[in-house]
């Protein structure tokens, strides 16, 4: 199919039951990322998002980041956060510091911590492990998914063990999950470029299935803006897709979801090599990554969530990502050190803010854990009916309509 009309006009009959006659292929992705009316394909997105998730409830999570070690070897050019070994800003926080973290997500009713950091070649799995029982026994209800795919990588090369065998140290330590950290652009081209010393794509995704077949819980990521093609951006979906199918078959454990973002450029080499193109060859806007949530939402028929990212885009432009393929407002966060560094300034958000920001789109907001499992939820402390204005109640069900 070459015209990106007929493409959203066939698979807007699209079905769990009927997903192999209506699966996107390669060569129809790229003409609606290229070529579709943008509000076409995101009222595309969200009805597909109601196939899936029919519920009016709008899931988010109460979680905080912990970015444990700066200390990096891998250089990555769009990085401002790492620093070389030795250098005189350097930290790595003790089990103390990191436990007086969680205490404090605890106060908020978290249930969570997304821990990442450098690839610090000066700490063995020996510290992963104790930091993990630790915290385990100090904080039984909260999920640990700490470790992103190249701080994996980065462990068994100082152990020398495999990245299965360290998996299964830190699973046995108390590890409950990976976070989905430095996927960036899962194709190779794109990535010798960015961050050269950096595993490729393939390692990316084999230390997921690892942990996949671990029953740990795993996301995939995709930070997208650094010059590449439409097609490298279909391509990465692709290849989640791919490993996604492999992955439930062989383990019914996948990728719980996906969360796209667009590359941030400040203070980062990266954007000091690209001096004067920033602004408007990379990177991405709001319609473009509106766009982008719209393909993914269409394309990841296997993966159940699609994350909106306020912390990059903003409230609003998370909400519009609400109505427009993604089903979960994403997390509290408390504290980001990573992204915010190359040039974003909202590094946490409050409960009441993720419930506004779902309910003025016309949904119930809920709290999940890590594992999109729903939790009780308190009251939102203000209601929509006492509002002068209150927002369409039923705003989502108009996307339910037939595409046109
Ligand atoms: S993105 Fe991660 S791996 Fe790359 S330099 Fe920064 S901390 Fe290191």
């Amino acid at each position: 199919m070459s015209n990106w009309r007929e493409i959203l006009s066939h698979i807007k009959h699209w079905s769990r039951e009927s997903n192999g006659e209506y699966r996107l292929d390669r060569e129809s992705a790229i003409t609606l990322y290229r070529d579709a009316d943008l509000h076409a394909l995101r009222s595309a997105a969200h009805q597909r998002r109601l196939q899936m998730h029919p519920s009016k409830e709008t899931t988010y999570l109460i979680d905080r980041n912990i970015n444990y070690t700066n200390i990096c070897t891998i250089n990555c050019q769009f990085c401002s956060f790492y620093r070389p070994p030795g250098h005189e800003e350097t930290y790595t926080q003790t089990f103390e510091e990191i436990s007086q973290r969680i205490l404090e997500l605890e106060a908020q009713g978290g249930t969570r911590i997304l821990m990442q950091g450098g690839v610090n070649p000066e700490l063995d799995l020996q510290w992963y492990s104790d930091l993990l029982s630790a915290l385990k026994e100090k904080h039984p209800t909260i999920l640990l998914d700490c470790f992103s795919p190249i701080e994996i990588d980065g462990i068994a090369e100082v152990c020398g063990l495999s990245t299965l065998e360290v998996l299964e140290q830190l699973k046995e330590a108390g590890l409950d999950g990976l976070p989905g950290g430095g996927a960036e652009m899962l194709v190779d081209s794109v990535r010798k470029d960015i961050s050269p010393k950096k595993h490729a794509a393939g390692e990316w995704m084999r230390v997921m299935q690892e942990a996949q077949s671990l029953g740990l819980t795993t996301s995939a990521t995709n930070v997208f803006g650094f010059g590449e093609k439409f097609e490298d951006r279909i391509d990465h979906l692709l290849f989640v897709r791919e490993s996604q199918e492999h992955s439930l078959s062989q383990w019914g454990n996948g990728f719980t979801s996906f969360i796209a973002w667009p590359v941030q450029l400040e203070n980062n080499s990266y954007g000091r090599r690209n001096k004067g193109r920033n602004k408007y060859e990379l990177g991405a806007g709001p319609s473009e990554y509106l766009r982008h949530i719209a393909i993914s939402r269409l394309l990841l028929d296997n993966v159940e969530h699609i994350q909106a990212s306020w912390p990059t885009m903003g409230m609003g432009v998370a909400q519009m990502a609400l109505l427009g393929g993604a089903d979960d407002a994403g997390s509290t966060m408390m504290e980001e050190n990573v992204v915010s560094a190359s040039g974003t300034d909202k590094l946490e958000a409050s409960e009441h803010e993720l419930q506004w920001t779902i309910q003025r789109a016309g949904f119930i907001p809920r709290r999940r854990d890590s594992k999109y499992s729903l939790l009780p939820t308190p009251e939102p402390t203000e209601s929509l009916q006492e509002l002068a204005c209150p927002p369409p109640a039923r705003v989502s069900e108009y996307a339910t309509k037939e595409v046109k």
